[in-house]
């Protein structure tokens, strides 16, 4: 199944084969004419070419973007933005079908999970119209001499460039651009080059909702070139980023030019601890899909789990029982549990680990191998996999494979368990399953990660902040505070 074959009913002018990026209202061409190609990562097919932008179309996008926040933009009203946000959630409505059936075939997200990420998705779109309308300074009482009233204003920072991996192509979108234009920003979006297909759709709605020319520009092109050169631009106020944390940290240097604010959602290695007092029916299938799901890639995959010794075989037991049952195969099937990784790329770097694993002595319980029968061989297909017997310096248990694969790990205390869960530079996520309320508070104070789901988990909500400690980046998506990372605080006296 390709993108060509489902019905299109988004206005595109593409010919379904080639589709143009989005910049100041106009579907454009790379200023070079250079294309690039993406795949079906289920059956290997090029599903469409975009362009490849470099530097030169960074310029034109970015002058766009500061045109519109400088010129017709400024002048929206926050109900005029919240009108308009919550129109787009309309047409996100409108046309989810097809947005789901764009992340599954250019990604392979399953499409049971695509159509799931539904409410997730139109939901913050709501969320931020909501807030449009509630951004305030404050009066603040000062002790200057004399009368002077002291007050603040939250302005938009400017232009804001975004910059998004391919696993959830979507969502990442819309948590980038529902907060930019909530608080009055304009944005640059540059999708994965794994994934720009459904980023170009939403471009579409944008259109079709009237978002006016250069307030949201979607140009594809690669992380080295257009990534790097949107990184760099001396016109961009603010990098909002999600993707590894080696990429991240290049961000960071190259935003020292214009010392421009950066916000980073960036990778993990998230630890699940399971106590002996768990209710293991749930805990099973829950802690499976923390780091099956999507193949294992996405960044919150909780793929360190750690279980008390006392249940430790029977839950591994019970765990390989459930990750042999999974149903594998193109995401496009609404049985499919688990698609296959986006890129041969991402498929020989997972069996690197698999590798790895065995080399270092892990036990391997199931899995660890490419599933290559029948029509899975066209595809970048992983059993999801289970590791036992694995040690916390082991490469499998340190370093984020970003694939369908878990490392058991036996623990003793729970002191023990949550210096060994903390004791890695990432700080994204964790779970953990008990019964016992104490625990799960103890718990969930001691982890240092920016979320913890006790007796759940994957749960994300547009009023919750989401992000990370340590090196998993900073900033929060999600809530209030998400808002004030477009935002400028300006003090303002008046003597009167
Ligand atoms: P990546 O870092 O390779 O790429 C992410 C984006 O950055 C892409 O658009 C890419 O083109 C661009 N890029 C690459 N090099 C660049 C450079 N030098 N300058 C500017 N941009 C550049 O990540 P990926 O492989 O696409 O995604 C997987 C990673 O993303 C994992 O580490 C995962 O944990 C992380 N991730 C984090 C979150 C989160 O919310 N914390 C969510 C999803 C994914």
């Amino acid at each position: 199944m390709t993108i060509a074959q489902t019905p299109v009913s988004l206005r595109r002018p593409i010919d379904g084969r080639h589709r143009q990026m989005f910049v100041d209202g106009a579907w454009v061409d790379a200023r070079s004419g250079r294309t690039m190609e993406t795949r079906n990562p289920a059956t290997g097919a090029v599903i469409a070419t975009v362009p490849r932008s470099d530097r030169q179309d960074i310029e034109l996008a970015v002058a766009a973007a500061r045109k519109a926040f400088d010129g017709p933009w400024s002048r929206f009203k926050p109900y005029e933005r919240q009108v308009l946000l919550l129109k787009i959630a309309d047409l996100f409505e409108k046309h989810w079908e097809e947005i789901s059936r764009s992340d599954t075939t250019d990604m392979g997200m399953p499409i049971v999970r695509t159509r799931a990420n539904r409410n997730r998705v139109i939901g913050m779109l709501r969320y931020y119209a909501g807030m449009a309308t509630s951004l305030h300074g404050e009066t603040i009482e000062n002790s200057l001499p004399g009368e002077i009233v002291s007050f603040t204003r939250k302005e938009p920072v400017g232009v804001v460039g975004a910059i998004i991996p391919w696993n959830a192509p979507t969502a990442a979108s819309i948590w980038k651009i529902g907060p930019a234009l909530a608080t009055g920003c304009t944005v640059v979006l540059k999708p994965s080059e794994e994934a720009p297909l459904t980023p170009l759709l939403i471009a579409d709605i944008m259109n079709e909702a009237g978002v006016p020319p250069g307030v949201v520009n979607i140009v594809t092109g690669t992380g080295a070139e257009a990534g790097a050169a949107l990184a760099e631009h001396m016109g961009v106020d603010k990098i909002v980023f999600t993707g590894s944390t080696a990429t991240g940290q290049s961000i960071v240097r190259a935003s020292a030019g214009n010392l421009k604010r950066v916000s980073l959602e960036l990778g993990g290695k998230s630890p699940v601890i399971v106590c002996a007092d768990a209710d293991l029916d749930r805990a099973v299938p829950v802690a499976a899909m923390s780091v099956f799901a999507n193949s294992g890639q996405i960044c919150i995959a909780g793929s360190r789990l750690f279980v008390e010794r006392s249940i430790h075989d029977e839950f591994v037991e019970r765990l390989a029982a459930h990750a042999k049952g999974l149903r594998i195969g193109d995401g496009i099937d609404p049985a499919t549990e688990i698609g296959p990784l986006v890129s041969e790329k991402q498929l020989q770097r997972v069996a690197s680990y698999l590798e790895a694993g065995t080399a270092e002595g892990a036990t391997l319980v199931t899995g660890g191998t490419r599933l290559v029968e029948g029509a899975l061989a066209a595809g970048n297909f992983v059993a999801p996999t289970v590791f036992a017997h694995v040690t916390d310096d082991m490469k499998i248990a340190r370093e984020e494979i970003f694939g369908p694969v878990i490392s058991a790990l036996p623990f003793d205390t729970l002191d023990e368990a949550v210096e060994r869960a903390n004791n890695t530079p990432y700080g994204l996520a964790a779970g953990v399953f008990t019964r016992n309320v104490a625990t799960a508070h103890q718990l969930s104070r001691k982890i240092r990660a920016g979320s913890v789901w006790v007796n759940t988990y994957h749960a994300i909500d547009p009023a919750v902040p989401f992000g990370g400690y340590k090196m998993s980046g900073y900033g929060r998506e999600g809530g209030v505070e998400h808002l004030d990372e477009y935002l400028n605080t300006k003090g303002v006296f008046i003597k009167i």
